[in-house]
């Protein structure tokens, strides 16, 4: 029989850490906190199953009901009281706990088993009135709000009345005859909104808090943050139910929350807060500021000690930061949660290094232990320094989650996405955030709170997803109804500019400019690694991943500038330097104008005049005379078009050969993969309707005068419409280009060998790679490969000049994946073009994919966005043929991959899988690919 419901108390439980599926996190940290014999609350959870059970019928089954009131028959014996009693009441909390903590998206119930007779026993077995009046009126008002859906708003509403008639500042100067009212006037909400008093059984209390947290599983802000990070929807949530311990006894009770080191910036040092006579999420609502906990020492020394020895055993026994989550009743010390530490980037690569060097970690652990993701924060800019230096600072918050941010002031999320959308950096400024702004932090620049503190939702979120937050910054003054915001005698609205510092809680009412991060200057070469730590960090972390990654990392890049930083990050090699790119420069887009305008008619006149001189050498007598006048009307035809067109194109080599040139010195000897033009030629003009325009305004302005200006549009106006697709990315491109202009081809490729002749003369050795786009058919490969091979032999002569090169081919169009085997006859090396095979596979244009994408993850049709991460079962099965077909014609072709894909940790996993030799993204990824590569490797391992 599967069991639904797992105890923990008396020192035992049922589960353990390793239980997390089941149990979820926070019930899988209890279970073990049990048996390592900590003190913690004793209580059941159930399990993530009896979640989804929930979701499919809509309701329990009648023997998981009976499994779980033999548990609570268990506890009530336990602790010697029966839930809710009258006279002396064991009440309980309701926690629910997924596999992956989704912080704040599933509420907590407190006090339950409190009602109107019951909070009487509980003021006459403590002796303490006032603790067990807030304690009803607590639980009211959660149970309130998450069971019964009342708004938060109406209970707080008359929180605050009766806080006014009783002049009370805070919460707790309220008196009991004070909350005696407050519970009155909720139970009125109560009755008011819903129709019917508030529940008083406790166990209907009971059972209505635990459907609650299953229903909450599918609300839309849960859901949200799921499908932001990559979390499954089927995992389900389990429901933890466990003995209540008090921090609002009065001020020798607290209750706080910490991490064994900080989250921001790694430092080891003992990190949180915690607030006297308190209970639950006060800590990190906001409403009242909590206290640093090194303060904890000096009120209350004795738990604070045995706070800091039990986290520091938590911290060895996990191998990792804990985040935990405490309280305490009457100076007795209870854990109540610990999970590893959400952490921004910065501080993962600090503990994971220093925690190899204290001997926890070995390195292979500590590779596993950072998000290959994180390590993109590390390059975060930081605000230029001169510039910040001339500006004041207007107010400083907490220095939540590191990085500069800078843009403008926006008050709501819905702003935040409306002003990104149009490309705008903004802030999101808020008095404290909660999920329902996710949204709208996901698109800011940084995030700036009013209130809440370290651990507030804000800093959470911010942290964890890399955003520059400050947050708890009180000389704000925020009217978002107005939108208006005061700091000091300054009044902002939507719009000013704004910037924030992450690392140090300051603000600044201005724009600044930024700058790039210490691990991008030790890059460029700005500053000295000896003088980074946090460089040397990074550098070691990812030299643990290169020993044990298979994958070679490559990086995209088409220019020297970028090659270099690529190479610097560890890039060896280049999997796809497009060539087109070079031609959008300012000085080059006038020939490739001319080259494209002419490349029909020249090309046409070119093949003819081979063509009759051909014929001319074979011919006799009187024939010869025929085809020279024959030969003298084609050059009069095309003898123009031919000389604007070899002529654009003798004009484009060296330009050329000066770019691969400089590719091959900053590779150093790494191979460097050169793709022949692929983009349909329109891309290079202008658009039609802009000529038009242009057009019309000239002639408005003076036809006669405009004249030869006009002429010059005009003719650009009939090429642009000649060239028109009706489907572009179809139509005329890749090495369909090439093939109808053989001439293009050859100036590229005799460019790509004439510059490895010159590197390579020079001293340094070359390894160019040819690659022939959008190949669906091996006689486009083979066509094209003859012309490479022509000119090779011209340009390097018979015996190579010792360049050694290779000729390839993307595998990009599906036709090409399915007759691989062909295909790999021709090719020294295949890599994959998964952009393209994403959208051919899929028949899903990329460009117009964004009118229904969105709606398709929003629906759940698909997970995530196939051009982000590879449709693995879809696509991945091209892949997963053209690799099988590729080897089984060619045992040991080299096939890499050099899409998007490439850079992408869930999509270089399946490459790592499918046996791929190599990866290919952009420069800023290539750390990235190497920690997922090497993580791929530790999770499946395969070849030498
Ligand atoms: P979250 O997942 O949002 O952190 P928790 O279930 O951890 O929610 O509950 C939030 C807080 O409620 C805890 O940090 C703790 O302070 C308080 N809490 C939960 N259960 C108990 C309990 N049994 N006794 C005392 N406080 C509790
Ligand atoms: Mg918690
Ligand atoms: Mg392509």
């Amino acid at each position: 029989m599967t069991q639904y419901v797992y105890f923990f108390g008396a020192g035992k439980a049922d589960g353990n850490k390793d239980m997390k599926d089941i149990l979820g996190g926070k019930g899988a940290g209890l279970a073990e906190m049990t048996n390592a014999g900590l003190p913690v609350p004793p209580g059941f959870t159930i399990s993530t199953a009896a979640c989804n059970l929930f979701q499919e019928r809509g309701s329990l089954s009648p023997e998981i009901e009976a499994e779980s009131d033999r548990a609570l028959a268990r506890l009530e014996k336990l602790m010697g009281k029966t839930l809710g009693a009258p006279a002396d009441p064991l009440l309980v909390s309701v926690r629910s706990g997924a596999k992956f903590s989704m912080p704040g998206m599933m509420d907590t119930i407190l006090n339950l088993g409190l009602n109107d007779r019951s909070v009487l026993g509980l003021k006459a077995k403590t002796g303490n009135g006032r603790f067990a009046k807030d304690s009803y009126r607590r639980f009211i008002q959660m149970y309130g709000n998450v069971v019964l859906g009342i708004d938060k708003d109406a209970f707080e509403h008359e929180l605050s009345a009766v806080k006014r008639k009783a002049r009370a500042r805070a919460d707790v100067d309220l008196s009991e005859t004070d909350l005696d009212q407050v519970i009155e006037r909720y139970e009125a909400v109560v009755k008011k909104l819903t129709g019917s008093p508030f529940p008083q059984d406790p166990r209907e209390q009971l059972r209505g808090a635990r459907n609650a947290v299953f229903e909450s599983w599918m609300n839309p802000r849960a859901a949200t943050y799921r499908k932001l990070n990559d979390i499954p929807h089927d995992l389900g949530t389990a429901v933890n139910v466990q003995c209540m311990v008090f921090g609002n006894m009065g001020n020798t009770s607290a209750t706080g929350v910490g991490f064994t080191r900080n989250p921001a910036t790694g430092a080891k040092e003992f990190y949180g807060e915690f607030l006297q006579n308190a209970q639950g999420e006060d800590v990190v609502a906001g409403i009242r500021t909590p206290h640093p906990i090194v303060e904890l020492g000096k009120v209350m020394p004795e738990a604070y000690k045995q706070l800091r020895d039990i986290t520091t055993r938590l911290e060895r026994h996990y191998k990792d930061v804990q985040d935990f989550e405490f309280t305490i009743q009457d100076n007795r010390l209870f854990m109540l949660q610990t999970r590893n530490g959400k952490r921004t980037g910065v501080a993962a690569v600090n503990i994971a290094v220093d925690l190899v060097q204290e001997g926890i970690l070995t390195p292979r652990e500590a590779v596993m232990k950072v998000e290959p993701q994180a390590l993109d924060q590390l390059l975060h800019p930081i605000f230029d320094l001169a510039a910040r230096a001339k500006v004041e600072v207007a107010a400083t918050g907490l220095p939540a989650s590191p990085g500069a941010a800078t843009g403008a002031v926006v008050f709501t999320a819905e702003e935040a996405v409306a002003w990104a959308a149009k490309g705008k950096r903004v802030v999101l400024v808020r008095m404290e955030t909660v999920p329902d702004d996710i949204h709208g932090m996901s698109v800011a620049q940084g995030v700036l709170t009013a209130t809440g503190g370290m651990t507030s939702h804000a800093a959470v979120v911010g942290r964890q997803m890399g955003k520059p937050s400050v947050v708890g910054c009180g000389a704000l003054q925020i009217d978002a109804k107005a939108r208006r915001l005061r700091v000091g005698n300054s009044v902002l609205g939507e719009g000013a500019p704004i910037s924030i510092d992450g690392a140090t809680g300051e603000v600044m009412l201005a724009e600044l400019p930024t700058s790039p991060s210490e691990v991008l200057q030790v890059v460029a070469g700005k500053l000295k690694p000896e003088r980074s730590v946090l460089f040397q960090k990074f550098e070691q972390l990812l030299r643990w991943a290169d020993e044990v990654r298979r994958l070679g990392v490559r990086a995209n890049a088409d220019i020297p500038r970028d090659a270099k930083v690529a190479f610097a990050f560890g890039a060896r090699g280049i999997g796809l330097c497009r060539t087109e790119h070079m031609f959008f420069a300012e000085d080059r887009l006038p020939q490739v104008v001319a080259m494209i305008l002419s490349a029909a008619r020249g090309q046409r006149g070119l093949d003819l005049v081979r063509r009759l001189q051909e014929r001319i050498k074979e011919a006799r007598g009187h024939q010869v005379a025929d085809l020279r006048k024959e030969l003298g009307a084609v050059r009069k035809e095309y003898g123009k078009a031919i000389a604007e067109y070899t002529g654009a194109l003798k004009k484009l080599l060296p330009m050329q050969r000066a770019d691969f040139a400089g590719l091959f010195r900053e590779m150093h000897g790494t191979p460097v993969t050169i793709r022949t033009l692929d983009p349909p030629l329109h891309e290079f003009l202008p658009k039609r309707e802009e000529l038009m325009v242009e057009v019309a305004t000239l002639k408005a302005k003076g036809a006669a005068r405009n004249a030869r200006v006009i002429a010059a549009k005009e003719k650009l106006l009939r090429a642009v419409e000649e060239l028109h697709e009706f489907n572009p990315m179809l139509g005329h491109r890749g090495c369909r280009l090439g093939i109808t202009y053989p001439e293009i081809t050859r100036m590229q490729v005799r460019a790509i060998f004439e510059a490895a002749l010159q590197v390579s003369r020079k001293g340094t050795p070359v390894k160019p790679e040819v690659m022939i786009p959008l190949v669906g058919h091996v006689e486009e490969l083979r066509r094209q490969k003859r012309i490479v091979l022509e000119v090779a032999a011209e340009v390097l002569g018979k015996g190579g000049s010792g360049v050694d090169y290779l000729v390839g081919t993307m595998i990009e169009v599906p036709r090409g994946a399915l007759t691989a085997d062909e295909i790999a006859k021709e090719a020294d090396f295949f890599s994959f073009g998964t952009n393209d095979l994403t959208q051919m596979g899929f028949g899903l244009s990329r460009d117009d994919a964004g009118r229904f994408l969105g709606y398709y993850q929003e629906h759940g049709i698909l997970e995530k966005d196939p051009f982000v991460s590879l449709d693995v079962e879809g696509v991945g099965q091209l892949v997963e043929i053209g690799v099988k077909k590729g080897r089984a014609a060619k045992p040991g072709l080299k096939i890499g991959v050099c899409g998007e894909h490439g850079g992408d940790p869930a999509s270089i996993r399946f490459f790592h899988g499918v046996g791929l030799d190599y990866v290919s993204c952009s420069p800023y990824r290539v750390p990235i690919a190497r920690l997922a590569a090497a993580q791929a490797q530790l999770e499946k391992p395969s070849g030498d």
